[in-house]
């Protein structure tokens, strides 16, 4: 598809942040070409609009970006699973592990009803962490997670082998 090396070369990469030795893959250049980022938008679309999706969920915060426009879209809901005490009302949460430490996502009581099917979108998988908790958390509500979605894959940090045999769409690796 022509339209992936458009995207390709919108992404920018920046070294050294957020500290050194990373390769930081920035997509706020990519918001920067609409044709670009209408791609993007239109890939998606074009993949999830007749698989019955009921629920999109982002990742806090570049989930949030790329979510909203394929969940109207396709005529779903958008539910964000953000990161802790950042949502007002009753919360179930999911740790995961980092490199060093652990993190949390959160998502609120009653955004999904048991037997949805949801696709969870965030702008990058690395090790797969972020990913598997969000799955964690549809799938504890008896949310099926039908695919998850990214725009770029590290295939390297191997976050497709920690996603087990959920399926994963990426449109740049
Ligand atoms: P994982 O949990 O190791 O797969 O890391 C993925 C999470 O970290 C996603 O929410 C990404 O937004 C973020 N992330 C990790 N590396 C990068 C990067 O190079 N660019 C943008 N986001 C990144």
């Amino acid at each position: 598809d022509s339209r992936i090396a458009r995207i390709t070369s919108a992404i920018r990469v920046i070294p050294d942040f957020p500290k050194p030795g990373i390769l930081f893959q920035d997509i706020t250049t990519l918001l920067l070409d609409p044709v670009a980022f209408k791609d993007t938008i239109d890939l998606f679309v074009e993949r999830y609009k007749d698989k019955d999706i009921s629920v999109v969920a982002g990742v806090e915060a570049r989930g949030f970006i790329f979510g909203p426009p394929i969940a109207l879209a396709i005529g779903a809901k958008f539910v964000p699973m953000r990161k802790p005490n950042k949502l007002p009302g009753a919360v179930i949460s999911e740790e995961y592990s980092l490199e060093y430490g652990t993190d949390k996502i959160e998502m609120h009581v009653g955004a999904v009803q048991e037997g949805e099917r949801a696709l969870v979108i965030d702008d990058l998988i690395a090790t797969g962490g972020t990913l598997c908790a969000a799955i964690s958390l549809l799938e504890r509500v008896g949310v099926k997670v039908v695919e998850c979605a990214c725009v770029i894959e590290l295939p390297e940090l191997k976050g497709r082998e920690r996603l087990g045999d959920k399926p994963l769409y990426v449109l740049v690796s």
